[in-house]
C-alpha cells in the first residue's frame, strides 16, 4: 500500500497518511489539505539489493543451461 509521509506547513506538523490514487490529504491536527508530500520515507537500503551472483546461480544442475560463457549446466 502506497504510505505517504506528509509535512503540514500550518501547523508544522509531520505524519503519515495512506494514499491512493488521487485522494485528498488533509492533516489530521488542523485538516488543512495544503500539504507537503516528502518523499523521504525510509526504503530498503540499496546495499541490500545485491544482484545475485550469476556464476554460482548458473552452477544449479537442476536448471537448463543458459548460454552464459560461464554457465556450467550441460544441456
Ligand atoms: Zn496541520
Amino acid at each position: 500500500m502506497p504510505l505517504y509521509e506528509f509535512h503540514c506547513p500550518s501547523c508544522d506538523h509531520t505524519f503519515e497518511e495512506l494514499v491512493f490514487e488521487d485522494e485528498a490529504v488533509a492533516c489530521p491536527d488542523c485538516a488543512s489539505q495544503q500539504v507537503t508530500k516528502l518523499l523521504s520515507l525510509p526504503g530498503p537500503p540499496t546495499s541490500q539489493i545485491r544482484p545475485l551472483p550469476l556464476a554460482s546461480a548458473c552452477g544449479d544442475p537442476s536448471l537448463p543451461p543458459c548460454g552464459a560463457p560461464w554457465c556450467q549446466r550441460k544441456g
